[in-house]
C-alpha cells in the first residue's frame, strides 16, 4: 500500500478516508515578517477548533494549498493537524505573487527548488509536499508563471508529486495551463485544475477532463463578487457526473480560518465550520436531486486518494 506525505509525515493512502480537495490551514497571513500584527496563539486555537470540528463532522484529510507567498508555515500547521486530529497534506508551488528571486528563474531551476520540498524538506524541517501547487488568475498565463508551471511540470514528472492548480475560469485560463503541461509531457492524470467549479459552461470543462486531467470543484459555498452560488456549483456538478465524470472530481471549499489580530477580542463561536458546507449541504443537495451515494463516495475519497497517490497506487 502506498502512503502518502503529510504535514505529520507519511500516512497510509487508505487512512486518508475523507478529502477535501483544496483547503487552506493559514493563509495569507505575513505573521513570518511581522508577527507582531498577531494573536499567533489565538489565530492556532481557532484553527484547531475548526479542523477538529471539521474532523468530528467526518472530514479526515484536507489538502492544504499553501505556498511560500500566501504565508506558508508548516511548523505552525504541524501543530494545528496535531492537535486537531487531521491529515493536512501541504504544498511546494508558487501562487500569484512569485517572490522576486522567481523573475529570472528557469524552469529547471525552479523545478529543483520544488523537488527539494518533496524530497528533502519544506523550510529546514524534515515536512515534505504531497502536491505543487501553481496560480494562474484575471492576468492570464504570463511569461514569469509560464517559468513556474514548467517548473511544476518537471518536478512533478521527476517525482510523481501531482500538481494541483489555481485557476480564473471565467476566462478559460485553465486551457493554456493544460496546454503547457501536455507541452512539457506531464502524464494529465497527475495534474488538478483548480477552482473549476467558478465556470458553469460545461463545455469548457469538458474541454479539460477530455485532456485527461481532474477538476477541483472547490469555493463552496461561493456566491461572492457574482460567481456562481453553492447551488450553481452543484448543477456543474450534476451535469459532470451525468455525463460520467465522477471519477475525476473533487469538491473543497479554498477556506481558511481568519488569523486573529492582535489586541482582538476572542472571535464569536458558534458558527458551523465553513469546512463542513460540502459535507452538510452541498452533499445532501445532490442526493437530493439523485447523485448516488457510490458517486458522492468516489469523489470525497476514492478520487482525491488516486490523485495524490498516482501510479504507486
Ligand atoms: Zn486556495
Amino acid at each position: 500500500m502506498a502512503t502518502v506525505e503529510t504535514v505529520l509525515g507519511p500516512v497510509d493512502e487508505g487512512e486518508l478516508g475523507f478529502t477535501l480537495s483544496h483547503e487552506h490551514v493559514l493563509v495569507g497571513i505575513d505573521a513570518r515578517i511581522y508577527p507582531w500584527r498577531y494573536d499567533l496563539e489565538a489565530t492556532r486555537r481557532r484553527a484547531v477548533a475548526e479542523l477538529r470540528e471539521a474532523k468530528q463532522g467526518g472530514v479526515d484529510s484536507v489538502i492544504d494549498l499553501t505556498t511560500p507567498d500566501l504565508g506558508r508555515d508548516v511548523k505552525a500547521i504541524a501543530a494545528i493537524a496535531r492537535d486537531a486530529g487531521v491529515h493536512v497534506v501541504v504544498a511546494t508551488g508558487i501562487w500569484r505573487n512569485p517572490p522576486h528571486s522567481f523573475w529570472a528563474r528557469e524552469p529547471d531551476e525552479i523545478a529543483e527548488i520544488f523537488v527539494r520540498e518533496i524530497e528533502v524538506g519544506i523550510d529546514d524541517t524534515a515536512v515534505k509536499a504531497g502536491a505543487i501547487k501553481v496560480a494562474n488568475d484575471v492576468e492570464g498565463v504570463t511569461e514569469v508563471a509560464e517559468r513556474i508551471l514548467r517548473g511544476a511540470a518537471r518536478a512533478c514528472k521527476q517525482t510523481g508529486c501531482p500538481i494541483s492548480t489555481h485557476h480564473w475560469a471565467p476566462l478559460e485560463v485553465g486551457r493554456r495551463q493544460v496546454e503547457i503541461f501536455q507541452d512539457e509531457d506531464v502524464p494529465m492524470d497527475r495534474v488538478c485544475i483548480g477552482h473549476s467549479a467558478d465556470a458553469t459552461d460545461v463545455r469548457y470543462l469538458e474541454d479539460l477532463l477530455n485532456a485527461g486531467v481532474y477538476l477541483s470543484m472547490d469555493r463552496y459555498p461561493g456566491g461572492v463578487g457574482g460567481r456562481p452560488d453553492w447551488r450553481a456549483r452543484n448543477e456543474t456538478v450534476k451535469a459532470l457526473i451525468d455525463r460520467g465524470w465522477t471519477e475525476r472530481l473533487m469538491l473543497g471549499h479554498d477556506y481558511a480560518p481568519a488569523a486573529v489580530r492582535a489586541g482582538a477580542p476572542a472571535p464569536a463561536s458558534g458558527e458551523r465550520t465553513r469546512y463542513l458546507f460540502v459535507s452538510e449541504v452541498a452533499i445532501p443537495a445532490l442526493r437530493e436531486v439523485g447523485v448516488t451515494e457510490e458517486a458522492i463516495q468516489t469523489m470525497m475519497r476514492e478520487v482525491p486518494r488516486r490523485f495524490l497517490v498516482g501510479s504507486r497506487g
